[in-house]
């Protein structure tokens, strides 16, 4: 927590003007020890399965000849305020690993000692934090969210200082270091660092070698506004897939905002168990709740601001810029409709469906059954359920708190407004059903699951991760049903399983 946009310490961060990175290498552990490796990512980048030698690579002891390390220097506003310069403060971009196909991707080691970006922290991290962010990107990947990638998970062998542990005590705690992958990890702090330095000619050069590179497609006069509108419609795509999934970020600051549009920087996430749009799982985001799940967008839209803010400087009418911004809604709530209409089975979105969509979004929000499940039952649900009692009683295993009178008959007469729209539908019911199965997850990663998984592996067990990495991969089967079940009692108090703090 103390990392967030804490500049008032007595060491300040080091400021690198006119450059856009350093170089640094990785700091060696002791013991570097591989728990995790990811197969099929390995195979899409052409990687051969790591041996003794690629281990220790995997763990910061060395690095190859061709390999140039090095941390971004990036800046960022976070929970609403300017932050300044941050960095990778434990990132460390080992380079780029070129395909056959041509592309590249940028290879990272996370957790692999300090930067010159690392301010007062140690720029290592803990298992329980890699192993968040290993599993869930690859979870989110297979669920078919945009997102950066791990490739592999090794334990340092060396201890990590962490002044709150999650249960409240101080403690050491085991040393991780994930390999993450993406075609890039800028962010929008990169764009807003060049702009806050009045940089304007680096900063033409960084958004033109983005275009470039990432947006190759995109050419001509007004190249830098197709550009921007791109990343606008990309950033609202990556929010509407994680309100379809019941994701939560919880650090929506522009520093973990990519560039790409990617779901980036894994830190107090969280899927949604009870439907509640006002749910945070940063304990650092109160009382605000500012990254709360149902304000996602809303959050994008600010921080597409602040990237507009950035790039401003290369317009010379800015008029158009400020257009495509104010279109964010419009682009948004267009994706949203039709996502919703796709966990919902509607064949299209006509008439008066936004306001069918919008009273089931009020109908969730009122009565919190789990997400998952729910939706779940509803792919299954019989026709011919008409009755009050019935139409509770079949939604009964989604509910944490039981229904009264008044809830009931919001449930059921909901329910009523959708089946006689589901029966006005001209596609038929199996389409309708295998719609819905593939846009509704039956397996998410939850945070109670994350947290047995690392209290095992704490002691050296790995049987929950091995069964959570199979379930992942297959998030829309019925293959991995032992997960399929509410948040249990104990979650809903134990720090570290539903709720978490910003950095660790
Ligand atoms: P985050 O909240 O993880 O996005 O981190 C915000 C900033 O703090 C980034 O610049 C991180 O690189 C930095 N940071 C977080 N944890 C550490 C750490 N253990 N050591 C060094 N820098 C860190
Ligand atoms: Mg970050
Ligand atoms: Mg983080």
């Amino acid at each position: 927590e103390s990392f967030e946009g804490d500049q008032s310490g007595s060491l300040q961060p080091r400021q690198t003007p006119g450059v856009f990175y350093s170089k640094v290498m990785p700091s060696p552990v002791s013991k570097p020890q591989l728990l995790a490796w990811t197969e099929d990512l390995a195979a899409e980048l052409e990687i051969n399965a790591p041996n003794e030698k690629d281990i220790e690579l995997l763990g910061g002891n060395f690095v190859n000849p061709t390999m140039q390390p090095y941390a971004a220097c990036y800046a960022g506003h976070q929970f609403g305020n300017w932050a300044g310069q941050l960095g990778d403060g434990r990132a460390i971009t080992l380079g780029e690993w070129p395909l056959r196909s041509g592309h590249s991707w940028e290879l990272q080691l996370k957790g692999a000692g300090m930067t010159p970006y690392s301010r007062r922290a140690d720029g290592r991290a803990v298992l329980r934090s890699s192993v968040r962010e290993y599993l869930m990107s690859e979870a989110m990947y297979h669920l078919g969210v945009p997102t950066t990638r791990a490739l592999s998970l090794v334990a340092t062998g060396d201890p990590v200082r962490r002044d709150m542990f999650y249960d409240g005590r101080p403690a050491n705690e085991p040393g991780a270091i994930v390999m993450r992958a993406a075609p890039s990890f800028l962010r929008f702090g990169n764009f807003e660092m060049l702009a806050a330095r009045k940089e304007y000619d680096h900063l033409r050069q960084l958004a033109d070698w983005t275009i470039e590179n990432f947006y190759p497609h995109i050419t001509g006069e007004d190249k830098t506004l197709t550009w921007f509108k791109e990343v606008l419609e990309k950033t609202a795509t990556m929010v509407v897939e994680w309100l379809r999934v019941g994701f939560v970020h919880g650090v929506m600051n522009t520093d973990n905002m990519s560039i790409l549009g990617l779901t980036i920087d894994y830190g107090p996430f969280s899927f949604l168990d009870a439907y509640d749009p006002n749910f945070s799982p940063n304990t650092t985001d109160h009382p605000g709740l500012r990254y709360a799940f149902g304000k996602q967008h809303s959050i994008a839209y600010w921080n597409l601001g602040c990237l507009a803010n950035a790039i401003a400087p290369l317009f010379e009418d800015t008029a158009k810029l400020v257009k495509s911004l104010e279109n964010f809604a419009p682009v948004f709530y267009e994706k949203y409709y039709a996502m919703k209409a796709g966990k919902m089975g509607l064949d299209e979105v006509k008439g008066n469906d936004i306001e069918l969509i919008d009273q089931f979004e009020n109908l969730l929000a009122t009565l919190q059954p789990d997400m998952t499940i729910f939706y779940q039952l509803l792919i299954e649900l019989p026709e011919d359920l008409q009755d009050e009692q019935a139409i509770a009683a079949y939604f009964t295993p989604a509910l944490y708190d039981q229904l009264n009178s008044s809830e009931r008959e919001l449930l059921s007469k909901n329910i009523k407004n959708y089946q006689a729209r589901m029966a006005l539908n001209k596609t038929s019911k199996e389409v309708a059903k295998s719609q819905m199965s593939t846009n509704n997850p039956r397996f998410i990663l939850r945070n109670f699951l994350l947290y047995e998984a690392i209290q095992e592996l704490e002691k050296g067990e790995d049987g929950v991760f091995k069964r959570l990495q199979a379930a992942l991969q297959d998030p829309y089967s019925k293959d991995h049903d032992e997960f399929f079940k509410l948040r249990p009692e104990w979650a809903n108090e134990q720090p570290g399983s539903a709720t978490l703090s910003c950095s660790s």
